[in-house]
């Protein structure tokens, strides 16, 4: 008996000093009315729903490095700005003219995509087939063969393998082959499991890329996708000459930005590990580029996804300056996710702080709620961080719950896979969801996602939250890691020297 109570006293000190100490810590101070005001400025309909590569997602950029600028974060090692431009290649077919095979004319969209390459007319060239058409150290499909002057014809995909993505990206790159062996035109003959509307769609339209580090030759030539409906007429035993007259695909440079900031850890040591915080500020834009519109309303404001985030780490931002953790902080606000999760991308190809230096990061990034009493993190059961996590949301009334739809595979599909796939231990900490379901998708990337929508009672505790779990990992004695047979543990491994 006696024992009992004196361990219930004893829980009850500790538990009680634990709260009265997390009372003293600026995030326990955080107002509504600030949150809110994130929310309000970011995800406003004059922001037009920050698409990448239009102005108004440049000028989100810019809302969140004066914010990093007035709470008095330093700029990673050696910048001038909070900025790191993220050059985007913005590629447009202009959609006009044909390609006659004998006495058929072939359709722009209908029947053919381009991909690439400048306005080109040729009449009745000679082809030539080239199998795949592919080039590596084990096989070269242009050896022994004169393709200078001519169209070359290949069939889609690469050799050996069966994974259609795989096959799809292969497809992409092989024109460089064409065009360095002096090819006039390449055309490819698609044949994937995928229906010809669903790649015209995703391949053959306006499309955002993170623009090549060099410019090549194979921008020069049409680089064409036959649909599979006329495969036949392309016939090595038939087919001698080929007509083409095609507009240009343009290609032009734009410039995005990630916003970076560094506030300096307070013990000597552990100062040279940064925690890394990050989430993306852009969203979808406006009109049909984004998706459903109503009549009312065209404009995608992506509170949820993602005023929340941005939110949550520019609060991060003002309480961490307050009370620097024992770890430095690196905040990464991205661009680029919504399309590809490309400004996460371009940053782990090019980062500015040394990525072994990065021991954790923990992206802030969801499709919504539907649950105010918790959060979802996913990945949250693969780190040894996970206790510090499920403490900072217990500490603020919410339970941290895991990926609650594995089948959909979340934890790849977003912003925190770039720094997961180089080694960094990377979950994702999400607003409260359950399953997908209605409330979900009333919200997800619908019109419907407007600061008016947003139950700022919950935001402000899941920020609290966040800010929380995020203090307690950066000032851990030991720097966090992946579960045993985690599929990142080797790149872990190898990041870190281990
Ligand atoms: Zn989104």
């Amino acid at each position: 008996m006696k024992t009992k109570h004196l361990l219930l006293l004893l829980t009850f000190f500790i538990v009680g000093a634990n709260a009265q100490n997390i009372k003293k810590l600026p995030e326990y101070k955080l107002s509504k009315n600030e949150i809110e005001a994130h929310i309000r400025f970011i995800a406003s309909d004059e922001m037009l729903g920050r698409r990448t590569g239009e102005i108004t997602n440049n000028v989100a950029a810019r809302y969140v490095a004066e914010n990093f600028r007035l709470q008095g974060l330093k700029t990673p090692n050696g910048q001038k700005d909070y900025l790191q431009p993220v050059p985007f290649e913005l590629v447009k077919p202009t959609k006009k003219g044909e390609v006659l095979v004998g006495t058929d004319s072939l359709k722009w969209t209908k029947d053919f995509i381009m991909l690439s390459g400048k306005a080109t007319k040729l009449e009745n060239v000679p082809v030539v087939f080239v199998g795949y058409g592919w080039v590596d150290e084990k096989q070269d499909d242009y050896k022994g063969i004169d393709v200078k002057g001519k169209i070359v014809i290949a069939q889609f995909g690469i050799p050996n393998s069966d994974d259609p993505n795989e096959n799809l990206r292969g497809s992409s790159k092989k024109v460089d082959f064409a065009a360095k062996n002096g090819a006039a035109a390449f055309i490819q003959l698609y044949n994937l499991k995928y229906p010809w509307a669903a790649i015209t769609n995703y391949m053959g339209g306006e499309k955002l890329n993170l623009a090549p580090a060099n410019a090549s030759n194979s921008d020069l030539i049409p680089h064409i996708w036959v649909s599979n409906v006329h495969i036949k007429k392309f016939a090595k035993e038939t087919l001698s000459t080929l007509s083409l007259n095609v507009s240009e695909v343009s290609k032009k440079t734009v410039m995005s930005y990630n916003v970076l900031g560094v506030l300096e850890g307070s013990d000597p040591v552990l100062k040279n590990e940064y925690v890394v915080l990050t989430a993306h500020f852009d969203h979808v834009g406006t009109g049909k580029k984004g998706g459903r519109v109503t009549e009312s309303d065209t404009i995608f404001n992506g509170a949820r996804d993602n005023a929340f985030g941005t939110t949550a780490i520019l609060s991060a931002v003002k309480a961490f300056t307050q009370k620097p953790t024992k770890r430095s902080i690196l905040f990464i606000a991205y661009t680029g996710e919504e399309i590809g999760l490309l400004g996460s991308k371009y940053y782990a190809e090019h980062p500015l702080v040394p990525l072994k230096q990065c021991v954790y990061s923990l992206d802030c990034d969801g499709a919504g709620y539907n649950d105010t009493t918790k959060v979802t993190v996913i990945g949250l059961e693969r780190t040894d961080a996970q206790s510090q996590i499920e403490a900072g949301a217990k500490a603020y009334g919410l339970t941290a719950i895991s990926d609650p739809a594995p089948e959909q595979n979340l934890f790849d599909r977003s912003d925190n896979v770039n720094l997961a796939a180089k080694g960094i231990p990377s979950p994702d900490f999400a607003p409260g969801f359950t399953a997908f379901d209605a409330e979900i998708n009333k919200f997800y990337h619908q019109v419907s996602d407007s600061p008016e929508s947003v139950n700022y009672n919950y935001l402000l505790k899941f920020c609290q939250a966040y800010i929380y779990s995020a203090r307690l990992i950066a000032d851990r004695p030991t720097a966090p890691k992946w579960k045993a047979g985690d599929k990142y543990e080797k790149a872990f491994n190898e990041l870190y020297g281990k």
